[in-house]
């Protein structure tokens, strides 16, 4: 098994060390995990600019290290969740630029100055329709994906996260040329598409994004997936991945694509426990 989307205490939303996380990884058979830390600078009205690996660069990169050097266990990766902060863009790219990434993941979290994901950001939904914070989103996710120094864009659809509290059922066909647009623009650009899996034990019960834009993401040519839990806590490592394996492979998905250094690599799904190929 593998879990490509996973956060650390040095995301300042979560908890558990990286060898928390690598002796987790063991335990219940993950064969591949990627750390992806947030880099995002935090939501202007704090008054904060900070970058939110909230310990220092340096102690971070150390207990990577230390936990990657195990030998016999769990291959860790290096990666990072990018934020939409664009006022920030600079120092993103600096950060980027800082470590010898395996992998980043680009997100769109952030729309008119609220968190859309998280409980606190429900306020970005009061007073609009649908189609306008629906819309806006998408919009967000365009100027992401254009910018896009990343391998993999990550819960294509998370609006719905809070969207389906106002609206809802979230219904991709309403979207359906805007989707196909984004689709589009990620096969452009070579980039992976994530399925994450914390969507099926959050208010919409099913995955980011939905089976139907799994579904046009294939019909639109797109073959590069990655696929993880988006756990903050070392005890959710690995949730969903069989149930998004399976919905994966129904589409018609054959691999599932992760990265070392940036080289794409697969991992097989149509073998029973997964095989791993180089290339
Ligand atoms: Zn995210
Ligand atoms: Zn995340």
């Amino acid at each position: 098994m593998i879990d490509l989307h996973v956060h650390s205490s040095a995301s300042s939303d979560a908890r558990g060390s990286v060898l928390d996380y690598w002796e987790q990884a063991r335990k219940v058979g993950i064969q591949i995990l990627c750390l992806t830390n947030h880099l995002e600078y935090m939501h202007k009205s704090t008054g904060l600019v900070d970058i939110n690996f909230k310990r220092d660069f340096e102690k971070y990169e150390e207990e990577f290290k230390t936990t990657a050097s195990l030998k016999e266990g769990p291959e860790i990766l290096l990666g990072a969740e990018l934020g939409n902060r664009f006022n920030y863009r600079d120092q993103m790219e600096e950060y980027i630029r800082y470590f010898d990434w395996d992998f980043l993941t680009g997100s769109a979290h952030v729309v008119d100055g609220f968190g859309i994901a998280a409980s606190h950001g429900i306020g970005y939904f009061e007073g609009k329709s649908e189609e306008e914070a629906y819309g806006c989103y998408f919009d967000k996710v365009e100027k992401l994906l254009n910018w896009g120094p990343f391998q993999t864009f990550a819960h294509f659809d998370i609006i719905k996260r809070n969207g389906i509290t106002f609206y809802g059922p979230f219904r991709a066909e309403k979207y359906r040329d805007r989707i196909y647009r984004l689709l589009r623009l990620i096969k452009e650009k070579d980039m992976a598409l994530e399925l994450n899996t914390s969507g099926y034990f959050q208010n919409p019960q099913e995955p980011y994004p939905c089976r139907q834009i799994l579904e046009m993401a294939y019909e639109t040519g797109i073959r590069k997936v990655t696929i993880g839990s988006d756990c903050h806590d070392p005890k959710n490592l690995g949730r969903g991945i069989h149930q998004g394996l399976a919905l994966l492979k129904e589409v018609g998905f054959k691999e599932i694509t992760f990265f070392r250094k940036k080289v794409p690599c697969k991992f097989d799904l149509m073998t029973k426990s997964g095989s791993l190929n180089d290339k």
